[in-house]
């Protein structure tokens, strides 16, 4: 008997529904442009959107921290992975967001995994945006809870769904700024209709930080009512690791219940490094985040005037939807044979019928590059 003969059989499925995902290897040239089999590209889906990848001063601190302290913590932080660089950063995020703790986790998928089942059990429900992320999605089916999946930022549906639970745990689930469509979840609604239901808000940023909100540290930073506020690094602050930003009564329960606390080593020194000197150059990065948005704004008004249909997107990120997964793996390709860097898309990640090509905007873009963008696309649609 082929004990792996499932692992053919769903391979050979993928390769012959076109939905095969390959690797690709890129090859960083500088900032904003990459290569990849030979070819040099202007990358328009990286999430490094302040362009704080290669920044010096991160590059500088890594180095540092691990010339001070080596390149592993060695431990989870109850066993002995716990240095005063890690309280040192947290008590940061939690000045910079406005909120009273943050607690670090490894990645967001991590936190967003994990975080939910510390808090519920199979006696809650949990009500989760339809568009939530994988991470969000899994978390919620480990707690064991009962999951009400909404439509898209459809209030009213969800305001009717938390009335219908009486006394049990809930907690409603979003992104603040949804990945795939660019759009942004109506925060102070949700906090509303979190507080009227008794319902815990669990919010993701990842998307959001370091280039939304207050001091550029997402939109849930100084939002008094979201009790728990994700945030990545590896994103707009162009590093690794994530946080919670909660309250301390909630970060102290987060200590003593989260899986993903206990049982993984702690974030290593270099990260710790390079996130302390992100956290001190996102906040002053107001006038790169204005350009930032005023190349959204233009880039998406010129999609409009050439009929693509970029959805409700009001950011940074910009889906040109295509429908057909034919038509958006022959856009990709054709952007591809232009020099732009741009993925295809598909259904599972997107519903049925809206792949789509996803364009993410970061400050490391010139005017060059964007007009390099368009040309192809008018190109393409002529
Ligand atoms: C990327 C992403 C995550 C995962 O964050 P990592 O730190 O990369 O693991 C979580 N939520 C959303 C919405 C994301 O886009």
């Amino acid at each position: 008997m082929d004990k792996t003969a499932f692992l053919t059989d769903d391979l050979h499925k993928r390769k012959s529904n076109n939905q095969y995902r390959i690797l690709k290897e890129m090859t960083k040239i500088h900032g904003i442009e990459v290569q990849c089999e030979g070819r040099t590209l202007v990358n328009f889906c990286s999430n490094n959107y302040l362009g704080l990848a290669d920044h010096p001063v991160l590059k500088e601190k890594a180095i540092e921290a691990i010339q001070e302290y080596g390149v592993g913590a060695a431990a989870s932080r109850y066993v002995c992975g716990n240095f005063s660089y890690h309280s040192e950063v947290e008590e940061k995020i939690a000045q910079l967001t406005g909120f009273e703790a943050a607690l670090l986790f490894n990645t967001g998928y991590q936190g967003n995994l994990t975080i939910a089942s510390a808090l519920l059990n199979r006696h809650s429900v949990i009500f989760i945006d339809k568009s939530c992320h994988n991470s969000l999605v899994n978390g919620a089916k480990l707690t064991g809870a009962k999951i009400v999946r909404y439509p898209h930022s459809d209030y009213g549906y969800l305001e009717r769904s938390l009335e219908k639970f009486g006394d049990v745990r809930k907690m409603i689930m979003t992104e603040s700024l949804f990945s795939m469509d660019g759009d942004i979840a109506d925060l102070d609604r949700l906090i509303h209709l979190s507080e009227a239901q008794g319902a815990l808000l669990y919010v993701d940023d990842a998307h959001t930080v370091g280039v939304m909100g207050e001091r550029g540290m997402g939109l849930c930073a100084g939002k008094e009512g979201v009790d728990l506020a994700l945030g990545t690094f590896g994103k707009g602050a162009g590093v690794f690791g994530a946080y919670v930003a909660c309250s301390q009564k909630m970060r102290d329960y987060l200590v003593q219940f989260c899986p993903g606390v206990i049982y993984s080593t702690a974030l290593p020194p270099a990260l710790i490094g390079a996130i302390d000197a992100a956290l001190d150059i996102i906040p002053t990065m107001t006038n790169e985040r204005e350009a930032l948005f005023e190349n959204a704004e233009m880039l998406k008004e010129t999609l409009q005037l050439m009929d693509c249909t970029v959805g409700p997107t009001n950011s940074h990120i910009i889906p040109i939807i295509l429908g057909s997964e034919a038509k958006a793996l022959m856009l990709e390709s054709w952007l591809w044979q232009h020099g732009i860097l741009a993925p295809a898309i598909r259904p599972p990640t997107v519903p049925p019928n809206q792949a789509r090509v996803r364009l993410s905007l970061s400050t490391s873009h010139n005017q060059g590059h964007i007009q390099r963008l368009i040309n192809a696309l008018q190109s393409f649609k002529s």
